[in-house]
């Protein structure tokens, strides 16, 4: 006798996907006009969802609509153009529609007996980032969740390479009673770093600090003498000021003592793309790993973090596994490259972005968002506040006076709904951060913005 596929309740996913998909595109073209974090009234909502595991099934298409009903409007809008929190990009529409298809194709991207697609466009996006950014052309990478993790790859990649030259195999006798290894990093390393070295079994507090400038950029002239067990952690696009660290300097002194360089390049490192950027930029390919994130400067969408090792066989002997039922085919094979084994089909987004923009679109995604950021920075010059960083990048730093009225006009900046910027304490003073990170910016949403930011930083002249 015939059955009907699955649960009554699972009706043909047509219906349901032509519902969401109309939402979608709605909540996408009102992106523009909406404010950038929810107010109040919507955040109440919110108690909705608190209730208990219901006992029985519903219709996908009702599930749904109470998503939308209270899910978009309490989302921050940071598709729209007037999100600068963090360093937070938007999401291209060739991304956002590639993960539609991803979704729909339900890809495990562990192995390429599971998905052909899915480990054939690893490699061409593999390629193509190392190509656009110029690293040696026979990189090992992969495709992780986020910076955090690409650095924690990273570590434990050098990890292993460091010990096996002593003679240690880290994968088999792990790290205790293993020849020590040292790890500097610059007072200005993203608290990423730390979390990853914790992680890794170095611990956050195991580490050689080099002193930073006012920029935040490593001191190259006060690096200690290393030892050949040292890993070095050095920066592109500090996640404040967006200065770089002399990536030439470091690796030429690093190297000379045999020890291993990682960049931190989770946005910055895209600055590679432009000739303006360039001089930045310069020797970061000397390294021996990179971190980067396709979710904020690329604008892929999440989780789009990428790790890129110039030593393969170390990669591959950290983060392979073996099992009978797992055997690698002759190919690349993804979980062969990454801390995670089963996984969602990243590679799909990132190749619709980069397809889709080119090496000219890239360039000009980092060009115009660093000179949206030059104009936060001249319109809240002239209107008498003092800009801290040299905006080399996307990245500005402002004060609005004492510490206690900065705060309070991010506060209030956060609560008006214009824009959303969050705050920082820079090298001792309190400041209000603008990352312009996306390709929806336009002019229009920057002096939009700075209106609404001057706005409230007269009013709070007083307080
Ligand atoms: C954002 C950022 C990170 C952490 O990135 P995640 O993707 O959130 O893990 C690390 N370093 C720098 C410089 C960053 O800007």
């Amino acid at each position: 006798m015939a059955t009907e596929a699955g649960p009554k309740t699972q009706a043909p996913a047509g219906d349901v996907l032509d519902f969401v998909a109309e939402n979608a595109k709605r909540y996408v073209r009102q992106a523009g006009g909406r404010r950038v974090s929810p107010a109040e009234a919507e955040l109440a909502a919110l108690a909705g969802l608190h209730e208990p595991f219901p006992e029985t099934s519903s219709d996908p298409k009702e599930v749904l609509a109470k998503l939308c009903e209270i899910g978009s409007p309490t989302t921050v809008t940071t598709t729209g153009g007037r999100y600068f929190g963090f360093v937070i990009g938007g999401i291209l529409p060739a991304a956002l529609a590639a993960n539609w298809l991803a979704g729909a194709w339900n890809q495990n991207a562990s192995l390429r007996a599971m998905s052909p697609i899915a480990a054939e466009l690893e490699e061409v996006v593999l390629r193509w980032v190392c190509e656009a950014l110029r690293f040696p052309s026979d990189c090992a990478g992969g495709l992780v969740t986020c910076a955090t993790m690409a650095t924690f790859t990273a570590l434990a990649t050098a990890r292993y390479a460091l010990l096996a030259r002593a003679g240690w195999n880290v994968s088999d006798d792990g790290m205790f009673g293993a020849p020590p290894i040292e790890v500097v990093v610059g007072a200005e390393v993203h608290a990423s770093i730390l979390k990853a070295l914790s992680l890794a079994g170095f611990g956050k507090k195991r580490v050689t600090i080099v002193e930073a400038d006012g920029q935040g950029r490593m001191r190259a002239d006060k690096l200690p003498k290393l030892s050949e067990r040292a890993i070095v952690c050095i920066q592109a696009g500090n996640v404040n000021t967006g200065a770089f660290d002399p990536a030439a300097e470091i690796c030429a002194w690093a190297h000379e003592q045999g020890a291993w360089v990682h960049v931190d390049g989770a946005f910055g490192l895209w600055a590679r793309l432009s000739p303006k950027y360039d001089q930045l930029t310069k020797g970061f390919e000397m390294a021996d790993s990179w971190g980067t994130d396709a979710h904020k400067w690329p604008n892929v969408g999440y989780d789009s973090g990428l790790v890129l090792v110039r030593n393969g066989d170390a990669l591959r002997a950290s983060m392979g596994i073996t099992a009978a039922y797992l055997e690698p085919g002759s190919r690349r094979e993804p979980m062969h490259h990454a801390p995670e084994s089963s996984r969602r089909a990243r590679g799909v987004e990132l190749w619709a972005a980069l397809k889709s923009l080119g090496r000219s679109g890239l360039r000009e995604l980092i060009e115009t968002t660093c000179a949206r950021a030059q104009r936060f920075a001249a319109g809240l010059r002239e209107a008498g506040f003092e800009v801290l960083n040299d905006v080399v990048i996307n990245q500005v730093l402002v004060s609005f006076g004492r510490p206690e009225q900065t705060r309070e006009v991010i506060r209030r900046i956060q609560e008006d709904g214009t824009c959303w910027c969050g705050g920082t304490v820079w090298q001792g003073k309190t400041a209000m951060r603008i990352s312009v990170s996306s390709w929806a910016t336009t002019e229009a949403d920057v002096d939009r913005s700075l209106e609404a930011m001057i706005r409230i930083a007269d009013e709070c002249r007083a307080i």
